[in-house]
């Protein structure tokens, strides 16, 4: 028997593995069922390049709980190991990463997020054991088989060990503080989150199948209870697969989720990076609490994360699915990612996919398209605010829906509007709804003088006309009810005639004034279309949109939040009622004109609450 001591410069390394890595325990499972698999994909590909000559046999991975002796152990029919390999990848150069992971980041033990990702692998099991043990035989000729110990500390003893089978076992004596882990449930919970896509079956426990034999008879038998799928459908290509595997997948990713992805995009790059994986575009509805941290990310197909901040574009994180890289680097902190040029790539190519794919459903079916639209569209103005290259591209296919039901991209609509919606400073004014209910009335008159109506309705739209302003040419949005319908779009200097003196207007300002509350209204008399309401209520673009930007965070405008909500009053000169206010000799009864004519322009904008709204459902009813 040999006895030595691991190759350490820093006195006592282990202590100092349990403390940094104590938050993440967990992933010694998966570091050490990679190992396992590893070894045999070693084997395999030994075998196919006729290296290895003997009995390949049923290779898979097993992990047994063996409660009464308190360990847990995960054994393989890969390679295993020589003695001197033992001594090379176990006693030194393992061991030499763990030093170099500690002399690395032991300032940093509070970025929680490196930790994890750390490939410390095979010593990271003496976080949960508190004796390790080794059997292994290697596949070479003349190996008769090794056993190895460490009790947690730098000592450790090889001696051989006779064994009949190739590959490795590796048994942990579970400490009392990780007898979490004897827990059937709490393995097989493990396991489905980290090897449910391992490459090489992976057996644990058993189940019992009940099957017909030849004379069509039920029999029933045990048989190993594997847990993952060796492969998946992104590790297959694109043209092997129907659009049932890819939902089929999708299931199997998500099994607590009924409802169906919208469309998939295969990923699949070897060159200048390596990059596989399915993303699929779940509905999106507007104001749903969206859920991130769908996306999935593996390392040749072990799983690593499904925090991806900082590996693809924030936007991109509402997708579900599978991202498969080696060449995301995994033990460095989240801002180091960010600013990899090798993570940027990734990132980049990822936005392109996506949008190569919805050009490619935009111009291959648009009808199609055009009914996914609305659960879809948050992402894609997300993506067009968040990401200018996106900006780019999407503009040729992002949709704008008007109060028909009828979709325009941007250039069609700025085709179809030019005649009509032009102002005299030669801007396009797009006139836009975001509740076709609510501004019922507003669309009736614009639709009425001719103007196309879009409905944009999205928590970012705000964010999203700010945008398409300042990026597209003479170009500006409009909601409905920003002002009376013939000062939405203002064609030209020329005003109309009013049927009031500058004096009547005055006074009746000032009667106006001294009946709303003056904090909220601000109020004009003006030159409007005899056909339109004799008071109308509107709130200024401007200000809306500033309202509307603070309440969905950004923007900068601060303390426009606070502002109270402000409005125009305006009655308009040139209709009847207004006359017949003017003329009215009885001061009571101009007033309570003016007031009543002010509850109703309000009532039809759902402004009048409270007090207000009792006393003049009151006086209403009095006068019937
Ligand atoms: P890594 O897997 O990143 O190389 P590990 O610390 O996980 O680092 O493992 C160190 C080395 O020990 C492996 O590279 C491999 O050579 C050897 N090893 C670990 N587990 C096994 C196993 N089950 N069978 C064969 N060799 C193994
Ligand atoms: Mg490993």
């Amino acid at each position: 028997m040999q006895k030595g001591n691991i190759n350490v410069t820093a006195q006592n390394i282990f202590p100092i593995i349990k403390k940094f890595l104590y938050s993440d325990q967990e992933i010694f499972l998966r570091e050490l069922v990679s190992n396992a698999v590893d070894a045999t994909t070693k084997i395999k590909t030994l075998a196919s390049i006729g290296e290895f000559k003997g009995e390949l046999g049923d290779l898979f991975v097993e992990i047994k709980i063996d409660k009464s002796a308190k360990t847990l152990s995960i054994s393989d029919r890969g390679v295993g190991m020589t003695p001197e390999e033992i001594e090379k990848y176990i006693n030194e150069v393992a061991f030499s990463g763990a030093e170099d992971f500690v002399n690395k980041y032991k300032d940093q033990a509070a970025d929680k997020g490196i930790i994890g990702h750390f490939g410390l692998g095979f010593y990271s099991a003496f976080m949960v054991a508190k004796k390790v043990e080794i059997f292994t035989k290697s596949f070479q000729d003349g190996d008769t088989g090794s056993h190895w110990t460490c009790e947690g500390n730098p000592e450790f003893t090889l001696e051989s060990h006779e064994r009949d089978s190739r590959g490795t076992d590796i048994v942990l004596h579970l400490s009392d503080d990780a007898m979490e882990y004897l827990e059937d449930h709490r393995i097989r919970q493990l396991l489905n989150k980290y090897c449910k896509f391992l490459p090489v079956p992976i057996h644990f426990g058993t189940k019992e199948i009940t099957e017909k034999n030849e004379k069509d008879e039920e029999t029933k038998s045990v048989v190993p209870d594997v847990i993952n799928n060796p492969s998946p459908a992104w590790t297959k290509t694109p043209t092997d697969l129907k659009d049932e595997d890819y939902k089929n997948f999708y299931r199997e990713l998500y099994p607590m989720t009924f409802e169906e992805p919208l469309f998939h995009i295969h990923l699949n790059v070897d060159y200048p990076f390596d990059l596989t994986g399915i993303l699929y575009f779940p509905r999106i509805k507007p104001n749903m609490d969206v859920r991130q941290n769908k996306i999935q990310l593996y390392q040749n197909q072990v799983f690593v994360t499904d925090s991806l901040e900082g590996i693809v574009p924030d936007f991109l994180t509402l997708l579900h699915g599978v991202i498969d890289s080696k060449d995301i680097p995994l033990n460095v902190s989240r801002s180091y990612l960010q600013s990899d040029a090798q993570v940027k790539k990734i990132s980049g190519h990822i936005t392109k996919k996506v949008s190569d794919k919805l050009e490619e459903l935009f111009r291959q079916d648009r009808e199609d398209f055009s009914k996914k639209w609305e659960d879809i569209k948050v992402l894609i103005e997300y993506g067009m605010l968040s990401d200018d290259k996106f900006f780019e591209r999407a503009k040729k296919y992002a949709l704008l829906k008007d109060t028909d039901g009828k979709y325009h991209t941007i250039d069609e609509m700025r085709a179809l509007l030019e005649d009509q919606h032009t102002d005299k400073d030669g801007n396009l004014v797009v006139l836009y709804a975001a509740d076709a209910e609510a501004q019922h009335s507003y669309i009736r008159k614009a639709r009425e003088k001719g103007y196309h109506v879009i409905i944009l309705n999205t928590p970012l739209t705000p964010h999203f006309i700010q945008k398409l302003e300042t990026a597209l040419d003479k170009i500006t949005f409009t909601r409905v009810d920003s002002a009376p319908v013939e000062q939405l779009i203002v064609k030209k200097d020329d005003e109309l005639n009013s049927a009031l003196s500058e004096e009547q207007k005055e006074t009746l300002k000032t009667s106006v004034e001294g009946i709303v509350e003056a904090k909220r209204f601000s109020v004009s008399i003006e030159n409007l279309s005899e056909n339109e309401d004799p008071v109308i209520i509107t709130m200024p673009e401007f200000m809306r949109r500033m309202k509307e930007m603070e309440a969905t965070g950004g923007g900068g405008f601060f303390g426009m939040a606070n502002l109270p909500e402000t409005y125009n009053l305006i009655w308009n000169a040139n209709h009847p009622l207004t006359k017949k206010v003017v003329d009215e000799a009885d001061e009571t009864t101009r007033s309570e004109m003016i007031r009543n004519a002010n509850d109703l322009a309000m009532l039809s904008q759902n402004l009048l609450r409270g007090e207000a709204l009792e006393s003049f459902i009151k006086r209403s009813f009095d006068k019937l």
